[in-house]
């Protein structure tokens, strides 16, 4: 191993490796399929922000998969990747487990565009994602609410926001309702109140990030909601952010090219009650 690597790498079973070492085989179906699950976490000066809900998201994700989940080993294999990260500040953590099975942690530097989006703000655009607001109730096997592997329309709607000169992507329901960000939460303030949409039969997922945010916030005396909003609701908040684990909150800017006014004192509160 390097004496100062900028990537490390934990296997499930097997422990350290080089982190350029092959550890998916080609007839996964992590791989072949998308058929996994995975966490983005923050590492932070040596340790893992708010591991325990990443854990629990993780054991819910890998249950609605019907795919063996042990806490115990994923907590000391974060543990064994962690140690071995050598750099102080920020970084970025994934943890990835795949139908296979495979199973590792992954620890990179933070990707280097997160700087200058946490100064200037998102620009948003909305984008249709062709499905009702309640289109996940009853509906178990469409995995509403797992962070799966498959995220090749997220990633798809990203380039569609960079095509159009955008940061990011919120997604709304076919009849109008505002979902969430590619890989992302949406809250938004409105005086004293917090704002996001509902988990549940919309299919999102739910934000560890927002859920910190809501239970610190309440603690400061702000109202916190779940509510279901149109795009509207949005252009009439006080402050928009999309929140989440590595890249913190970052407030929107611009909203489907309408320019948003800044608010530096109500961005910095809520920057800090999320942690960053
Ligand atoms: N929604 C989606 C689709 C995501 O991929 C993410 C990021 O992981 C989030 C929301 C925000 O979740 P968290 O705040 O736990 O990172």
């Amino acid at each position: 191993m390097e004496a100062s690597p900028d990537a490390v790498l934990a296997v499930l079973k097997v422990g350290l490796v080089d982190p350029r070492t092959p550890v998916i085989r080609a007839d996964d179906p992590g791989l072949t399929r998308g058929d996994g699950c995975f966490e983005g976490c923050r590492v932070i000066d040596g340790r893992v922000d708010k591991l325990d809900a990443h854990l629990d998201r993780m054991t819910r994700s890998a249950a609605a998969l019907e795919l063996p989940f042990d806490r115990d080993e994923w907590r000391a294999l974060v543990e064994l990747a962690v140690a071995a990260w050598p750099h102080p500040g920020e970084a970025a953590m994934k943890l990835l487990l795949t139908r296979g099975p495979a199973g590792f942690a992954w620890i990179t530097p933070l990707p280097s565009e997160y700087a200058r989006l946490r100064r200037d703000g998102l620009r948003v655009i909305t984008l249709d994602r062709g499905t009702t607001a309640d289109a996940f109730a009853d509906a178990p096997w469409l995995l509403g609410g797992a962070k799966t592997l498959s995220y090749a329309v997220n990633m798809a709607a990203a380039r569609e926001a960079a095509r159009r000169g955008a940061d990011d992507v919120l997604f709304v329901s076919a009849d109008g309702v505002v979902l969430e960000a590619p890989t992302g939460t949406v809250v938004w303030s409105v005086g004293r109140i917090l704002r996001t949409p509902a988990t549940g039969p919309s299919g999102i997922l739910g934000s560890t990030t927002q859920r910190r945010l809501y239970e610190r916030a309440a603690a400061a005396g702000w109202t916190v909601e779940e509510v279901a909003a149109r795009v509207d609701d949005l252009h009439e908040a006080d402050v928009t952010w999309i929140v989440s684990s590595v890249r913190g909150p970052i407030d929107v800017i611009e909203l489907d090219g309408k320019q948003r006014p800044r608010r530096p004192d109500v961005d910095a509160e809520i920057r800090r009650l999320a942690g960053f």
